[in-house]
């Protein structure tokens, strides 16, 4: 019997890293990273890149805290190692901070994160309208460094790479004994879910080298993320702007709500603007089903819709695709060996 071929549509951070644990887990499979846009090109590419979860109120807290775990793990060897600058992983230490005390002081990623503690009096007293803060260190994944690097790891354990535009799942299934969907924001076409939205997001690149503490506002909106490429400034949350165009008004308006957390900021030179579309979604969809074609059945595993934490959850969730992946195979074998 010929090797497994399993498709992986989608080569942002979700696809790629989903296809490097299969390629690297199952090497009697030949698989295909099938995308429109590869890097410097996706969603992913633009990402701040800064490890930090929501919480998803229909997955069961226990899972966010592995995808998590498996996540932060993962970068932090990747951080440690002689890799990281090539892959872009760093570790990044800060602040959120809060207007009001939040209800959730110790969030379930609390003790996930390196040196979680409460801010004290004096380290908020430079943030006047802020009266609680939380300070840890986290990494930050810049994956205009790291796509590339892991696409490189999937060529090395034998993965082959397509860029081409898929137009249904049901054309892959003539071709590939299984499908995953990795496609982001493309799952709505792609697979008719019309739970997936845009969530508009729009950043700077910033000279700002003396600038070695992150800043994030607990609202999500504002924040400062030093990187190895510049400190990324941001930011916007429109739900359903499908816009990718750089809008002025927004320029204007991260410009002077980071300055007023960091008020350095103001000589420091804008390098870039760019706008992004979260693929937002209740919850991350990662499950399995059977497409069924003109009487042949072919396993589809999904793994999308992370809205803003995509590079946060990706390698977690990837493992747990990998399993759903091998469930699928396992069933297929006792089937054929039923006949
Ligand atoms: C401004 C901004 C800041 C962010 N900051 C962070 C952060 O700090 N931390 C964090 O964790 N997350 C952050 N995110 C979120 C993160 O970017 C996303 O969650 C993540 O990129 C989603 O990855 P993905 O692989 O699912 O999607 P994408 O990167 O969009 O990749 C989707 C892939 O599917 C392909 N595709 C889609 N449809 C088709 C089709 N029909 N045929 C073939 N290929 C197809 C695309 O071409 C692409 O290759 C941020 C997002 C934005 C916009």
């Amino acid at each position: 019997m010929g090797a497994v071929r399993v498709v992986v549509v989608g080569a942002g951070v979700v696809g790629l890293s989903t296809a490097v644990c299969i390629a690297e887990a199952l090497p009697h499979c030949s698989v295909t990273l099938l995308g429109e846009k590869f890097s410097p090109d996706t969603t992913s590419d633009g990402a701040a890149g800064i490890l930090f979860a929501n919480h998803f109120p229909d997955v069961p807290v226990e899972q966010q805290r592995r995808w998590f775990r498996s996540s932060f793990d993962h970068l932090l060897h990747i951080a440690q190692s002689e890799d990281a600058p090539e892959a872009g992983v760093m570790l990044s230490s800060g602040w959120q901070i809060f207007r009001d005390v939040p209800a959730d002081q110790t969030p379930y990623w609390a003790d996930l994160v390196i040196g979680f503690r409460i801010m004290t009096e004096r380290e908020l007293q430079r943030f006047p309208e802020h009266r609680f803060g939380q300070a840890f260190t986290t990494i930050k994944c810049e994956c205009s460094s790291y796509l590339p690097w892991l696409e490189r790891r999937f060529r090395r354990a034998g993965g082959r790479v397509e860029q081409r535009r898929v137009q249904s799942l049901q054309d892959l299934s003539g071709s590939f004994d299984l499908i995953v969907n990795c496609s982001g924001l493309g799952a709505r076409a792609l697979g008719g879910d019309s739970g997936m939205q845009p969530v508009r997001g729009q950043v700077l690149k910033m000279a700002a080298p003396w600038l070695q503490h992150f800043i994030r506002d607990g609202d999500g909106l504002t924040y400062i993320y030093p990187g190895i490429q510049g400190a990324t400034v941001g930011g916007t949350r429109q739900g359903g702007d499908w816009r990718l165009q750089v809008d002025e008004g927004d320029t204007r308006s991260i410009l002077q709500r980071c300055n007023r957390l960091e008020p350095s900021l103001s000589r420091a030179r804008v390098l870039s603007t760019w706008v992004g579309l979260r693929p937002d979604r209740r919850s991350p969809r990662v499950e399995r089903e059977l497409l069924r074609l003109q009487g042949r059945t072919v396993p589809l595993v999904h793994n999308y819709g992370h809205g803003g934490v995509g590079v946060t959850l990706a390698w977690g969730t990837a493992l747990e695709a990998l399993q759903l992946v091998q469930q699928s195979l396992q069933e297929t074998q006792r089937n054929r060996a039923k006949l």
